[in-house]
């Protein structure tokens, strides 16, 4: 499955290269990693399936191994969560039910919320995509967030997996403890159960890394689809998107990844790594063997060795 593919080869070739190395440093690292098993359903992927995609603001499309591969969006959704919330409730709307700060802690944590603080401390832990949710539930179905979702991924074939969301729904205890955590400190703002639904729902869209590398190029070109020229996502809100990103995208790898690797990025416990450079240039991949803090340990590598490569840093000068 180590075949490169290229779509279109004008003006890439070079990146060809970049994306095989990145492809291989991943590989080697996939030994070191373990599939998330909390979700029975997760426990059944390949843990040496890998695969990357890359696309620029032309819509050349850069790909190499498993990108095809269908598998479970999980945390990378809050970032559709979060350009929902901010579409939907605007910037005050959502800020004043959640904060903005890395928790340094782990992505499930119950911690700080019970002893620190009253609101999650970001968007990008389940706590703060689950208060976000609550935020959503009663304004937008699962069908028109899902709509939403093959926009911004370009994908219309993203549909949900009913195993993973049964066996989320089924297992999901500690998401069920933070809900009722944030209802019983006044904070929820929807019904609980339909709350934990569309969150567990929204975490089991099935999609590939082409779909995140979608993702990914939208947000590096400020909202705007390049391809079709729609606008998907505000501009001042993409702004706030990417940097919650960089802060907070990478649980809590968040401040060693924005130093080694420098790229707004979110991963989810499925393997899925979205990653928006400049250019605009969007990546996506798919390794569900994950590192100890639960990001996809051959995404990050490959991620690093692209990001100094291609000089992606945001603070290079
Ligand atoms: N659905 C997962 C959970 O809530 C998402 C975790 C993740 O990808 O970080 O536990």
């Amino acid at each position: 499955m180590n075949t490169l593919k290229t779509e279109q080869h004008d003006g890439i070739k070079s990146i060809e290269q970049v994306l095989r190395d990145a492809y291989d440093a991943g590989l080697r690292a996939i030994p070191y990693g373990r599939v998330a098993d909390y979700i029975p359903e997760l426990a059944k992927a390949d843990p040496n399936a890998f695969g990357i995609c890359m696309i620029d603001g032309d819509g050349r499309t850069c790909s190499i191994g498993d990108a095809g591969t269908r598998f479970s969006v999980q945390s990378v959704s809050k970032v559709i969560i979060l350009a929902a919330a901010l579409k939907f409730r605007g910037f005050d709307g959502t800020f004043s039910h959640v904060m903005m700060e890395p928790s340094g802690d782990s992505f499930n944590s119950i911690l700080k919320l019970d002893t620190r603080s009253n609101l999650p401390f970001n968007p990008m832990i389940n706590a703060g995509a689950i208060q976000t949710v609550s935020l959503l539930v009663d304004h937008i179905s699962f069908e028109e967030l899902l709509d939403y979702a093959r926009l911004l991924c370009r994908d219309g074939g993203i549909t949900l997996d009913e195993k993973v969301y049964r066996s989320e729904a089924e297992t999901g205890d500690r998401n069920r403890a933070i809900v009722y955590l944030l209802k019983s400190k006044g904070v929820l703002q929807g019904d609980p159960e339909r709350t934990l639904e569309l969150y567990f729902k929204m975490c089991s869209l099935a999609v590939n890394a082409k779909s995140l590398a979608a993702l990914g190029l939208i947000i590096s070109n400020g909202g705007v689809d390049p391809i079709e020229g729609a606008r998907l996502i505000g501009a001042d809100n993409v702004r706030t998107i990417k940097s919650l990103m960089f802060t907070c995208g990478m649980y809590d790898y968040s401040g060693e990844f924005g130093v080694r690797v420098g790229v707004p990025s979110k991963s989810g416990v499925g393997g899925g790594l979205v990653c928006s450079a400049h250019g605009p240039l969007g990546f996506g991949f798919y390794g569900p063997a994950l590192d100890p803090y639960g990001n996809s340990i051959a995404a990050v590598k490959a991620m690093e060795h692209i990001s100094k490569e291609l000089g992606l840093h945001v603070f290079n000068y």
